[in-house]
């Protein structure tokens, strides 16, 4: 579903050169769920902007169900970590969510479906009517997290979503966003600073070296699919994982240093 082809990003800031993404290739297969961890600065948003052909690379590329990327594909929605400045503050709840479904011409009724629907799964079915900024920052990050759903994303992209909120909000959000993976069955890429985010919601966790950035280890996580806080984060392979994911972060940081 969606392929990451020897990507390099560098960017030019004035003169200054930046090389981001030194090389990565990766796959993620259908319906999969995927995350994504690196040491902060390392290229995780680099990497998700070009994969939502929101910012081209510099060499490679990115196939999305079997094409190329050239700008934002069909099909794909992203969830940004600022949830306050992803939202519209003039727009309520109901209206946020509704507006890529208009923008994609959908007819009324179908719209209505879905947006009832998506704010139903996020546990929003009764704040229609507000305003975000009358809303928490669990609850406004619950509403970006409605729109993606409502659109109907094969692929969904995530960069550091729960990074803003407080941790009781975070398990909810953590929980809630793999009941909806589960439902639809869209085709996630999560990316996260937080190893025990990652090894908690992934099928597999992808470890980014330090920028420039590459593949460091490409891990499966077997835990089984029914996963909930406590048993989960109990399980003694869930902890020997996650030890896995801190040593390779931290050589990949120490690599970074030495380079
Ligand atoms: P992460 O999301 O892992 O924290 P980023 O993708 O935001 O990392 O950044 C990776 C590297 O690219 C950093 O060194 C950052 O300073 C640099 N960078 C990000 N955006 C730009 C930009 N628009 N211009 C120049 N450098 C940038
Ligand atoms: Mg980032």
């Amino acid at each position: 579903m969606l392929v990451v082809k020897e990507l390099q990003k560098v960017y030019d800031a004035r003169g200054r050169r930046v090389e981001a993404i030194g090389e990565v290739t990766f796959s993620v297969e259908e319906g999969s769920f995927v995350c994504v961890v690196g040491p902060s600065g390392c290229g995780k948003t680099t990497l998700l902007r070009c994969i939502a052909g929101l910012l081209p690379p510099t060499r490679g590329e990115v196939e999305v169900a079997g094409h190329r990327v050239t700008g934002p594909p069909d099909g794909l929605a992203v969830v940004f970590q600022e949830y306050g400045r992803s939202l519209f503050p003039w727009l309520r709840v109901a209206d946020n969510v509704d507006l890529p479904l208009r923008a994609a011409g959908m007819a009324k009724g179908k719209r209505r479906e879905l947006v009832d629907e998506a704010l139903d799964a996020v546990g929003l079915g009764d704040a229609h009517q507000a305003y975000p900024w009358q809303l928490s920052g669990g609850m406004q990050q619950r509403v970006a997290i409605a729109r993606a759903v409502a659109y109907q994303p094969r692929v969904l992209l995530m960069d550091e979503p729960f990074a803003a909120v407080d941790a009781q909000t975070r398990a909810d959000l953590e929980d809630l966003i793999r009941s909806v993976w589960q439902r639809l069955g869209v085709t996630l890429l999560f990316v996260t600073h937080d190893i025990d985010e990652a090894v908690y919601l992934g099928q597999r966790v992808i470890m980014l070296s330090a920028s420039p950035t590459r593949v460091a280890e490409d891990l499966a996580i077997d835990l089984p699919d029914e996963r909930d806080q406590l048993t989960t984060r109990g399980d003694a392979r869930f902890t020997e994982l996650r030890g896995q994911v801190y040593a390779q972060i931290q050589k990949a940081k120490l690599e970074g240093k030495t380079r």
